[in-house]
């Protein structure tokens, strides 16, 4: 019997990356794989058949591949988050903090029409507070938030508590 290959499979681990201790998981051997990154973007599309989503955003970087991916299946537009100084209009912009220190993102502030529906996209969900961030910069712009969805949530990382806190409904192929 042939075994199918789940998300899961396709992704790699690379240890001690960026630091030593880290385990980095490498979403690209996905993105590679035809079969792959298929699945990957139908799945992460699932839990939203039927609902109205006006515009899908992705957080800088993986988030724009899956995220332009899934705006290209729903027929939406796409808009991108990303670190400060990006984005060439006039913004918005959010801080945060990371695990040494803090980051900024930012958001076109036309990006959204008040009242819009937005589905948020990652490609993971460690601490959330890269998407925490993502979701105050686009409630400030007036964004109904349909959901997060990651391929990988790190449960011990209190992530999906952090954002489920927030009211947001959050989904991962895989943890
Ligand atoms: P958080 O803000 O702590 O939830 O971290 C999530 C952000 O860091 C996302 O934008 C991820 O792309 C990135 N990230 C953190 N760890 C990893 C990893 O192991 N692989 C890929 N991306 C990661």
């Amino acid at each position: 019997m042939i075994a199918t290959k789940t998300v899961k499979d396709y992704i790699r681990t690379i240890v001690d990356f960026p630091h030593e201790g880290i385990m980095f998981r490498d979403v690209t051997t996905l993105f590679a794989d035809p079969r792959g990154f298929r699945m990957a973007i139908d799945q992460m599309l699932h839990p939203y058949a039927g609902q109205r989503i006006d515009k899908v955003v992705g957080l800088e970087a993986r988030g724009f591949i899956i995220g332009g991916a899934i705006a290209h299946q729903l027929g939406t537009g796409f808009v991108p988050i990303r670190k400060k100084g990006k984005l060439p209009g006039t913004t918005i912009s959010q801080e945060y903090t990371l695990e040494y220190g803090e980051a900024i993102v930012e958001i076109h502030d036309d990006a959204i029409t008040p009242g819009e529906t937005v589905l948020v996209i990652d490609d993971l969900l460690a601490t959330g507070g890269t998407a925490e961030a993502g979701i105050k910069l686009l409630e400030r712009l007036g964004a109904t938030i349909v959901g997060c969805a990651f391929i990988i949530d790190l449960p011990e990382l209190g992530g999906r508590e952090k954002l489920t806190q927030m009211g947001m409904e959050v989904h991962a192929l895989c943890e």
